[in-house]
């Protein structure tokens, strides 16, 4: 075998090492040092602030009742509820629906908005804002079902002054058909508590999202531009100084799509990634630990998923162009690899990122084809 210098060689070894090498060691420093830490909240159970839960839809009439059903079956107190469905243009009824529902169900208040055309879901959850009277305000998206106590546990943590915004965990509502999905969710979920503990996660998720209303007139309202309305409005809360949290035992049900399951996944890893390069001006105003956070996990999203193409393309050139035998043999290695789960996961997330970012040059998603779920 020849071993002389390959600096080629050399060069996409490094780009290797350092791919898997950040996110590990990351993963392992949230896993092993950060998830002990003290949550250091303090929460107070006279805090029940009056509720504004907002569903949008377009399109929600298959899943629009049990999800009206399963808020109203939430142990907060059905006084201080109010649901605003802000549906728009749905062609399939969603609204005659919820006319109905509300009819049937006189002891909570439901607001009903029809937009006169469909712009997209964080213009419809702005078009909401406006008329949401709680102090709280909640996305609650039509695909998920929450525990019954889901709300007043989240809203327990918002006691804390200096939370200004919680979020969940996931779990997909049919376990076991979604191998992918499920060890995405592990590796995520413990970086998203890891990093609530520290000061806030910057992915949060719209099946429930709870802010404090005065901070999101104080940023705007949620972002037209982009499609991460919850985790961009959630980051921004964050720049301000205040918590933006998932706790670990915090699990709500979503609805995962049965067809175009990858389609789905590259939507939602454009809209974080809209996210994350929306924020990088604003990433060296952050508080200092969550400073530390944006800038690992905007490089994780952002850069990293490169450097697995760019070794790529490398390691063939040496191996085509000088014949390197050591390329031959890495390359098989990471082919061989794809036989391991986690590896295979992870190799397909990187895809799903590239994709997005080379999508996003084109379409933002902004105004998404609905998913049969
Ligand atoms: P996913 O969870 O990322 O697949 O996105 P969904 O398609 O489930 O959408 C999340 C929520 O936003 C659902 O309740 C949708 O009905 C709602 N939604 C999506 N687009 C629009 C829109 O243009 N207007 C309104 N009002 N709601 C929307
Ligand atoms: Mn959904």
């Amino acid at each position: 075998m020849d071993l002389r210098f390959d600096p080629i060689l050399s060069i996409a070894l490094v780009l290797v090492g350092v791919h898997f090498i950040v996110p590990i060691v990351y993963y392992l420093y949230a896993r092993f040092r950060l998830l002990e830490k003290p949550w250091n909240l303090s929460i107070s159970d006279v805090y029940k602030p009056k509720v504004s839960i907002v569903i949008p839809t377009y399109n929600e009439a298959g899943v629009i009742r049990e999800r009206l059903d399963n808020i109203y079956s939430q142990d907060y107190p059905r006084d201080l509820l109010e649901v605003i469905v802000v549906d728009s243009m749905s062609s399939d009824g969603t609204i005659d629906i919820v006319r109905e529902w509300s009819y049937n169900h006189h002891d909570i208040k439901v607001k009903i908005i029809s937009e006169e055309d469909r712009r997209g879901k964080a213009y419809a959850l702005n078009n909401a804002l406006r008329y949401a009277s709680g102090d709280v305000v909640v996305i609650a998206d039509a695909d998920a079902i929450w525990p019954r106590d889901a709300l007043s546990r989240a809203i327990s943590i918002l006691s804390d002054p200096l939370v200004g915004a919680v979020s969940c965990l996931k779990k997909p509502l049919k376990p076991g058909v979604m191998g992918v999905e499920e060890g995405y969710r592990q590796y995520y979920n413990i970086l998203r508590i890891a990093e609530s503990k520290v000061w806030a996660t910057p992915v949060f998720h719209g099946e429930l999202a709870v802010f404090k209303k005065d901070l999101l007139e104080r940023i705007g309202g949620f972002p037209v531009d982009i499609g991460a309305d919850d985790s961009y409005t959630a980051t921004r809360i964050a720049l301000l100084g205040y918590r933006a949290v998932i706790p670990e035992d915090l699990w709500v049900y979503e609805r995962v799509p049965s067809r175009g399951y990858t389609s789905w996944r590259i939507r939602r890893a454009q809209h974080l990634i809209q996210s994350f390069t929306k924020i990088i001006p604003e990433i060296r105003r952050a508080p200092k630990q969550f400073k530390k956070i944006l800038l690992v996990e905007s490089y994780i999203h952002l850069v990293n998923p490169w450097l697995l193409p760019l070794a790529t393309i490398l390691l063939l050139t040496s191996a085509t162009l000088h014949h390197n035998p050591t390329s031959i043999v890495v390359i098989g290695i990471g082919i061989l690899l794809l036989t391991i789960k986690p590896y295979r996961t992870w190799i397909t997330m990187q895809l799903y990122l590239i994709i997005a970012a080379i999508k996003n040059l084109y379409n933002k998603e902004i105004i998404w084809i609905k998913q049969s779920k």
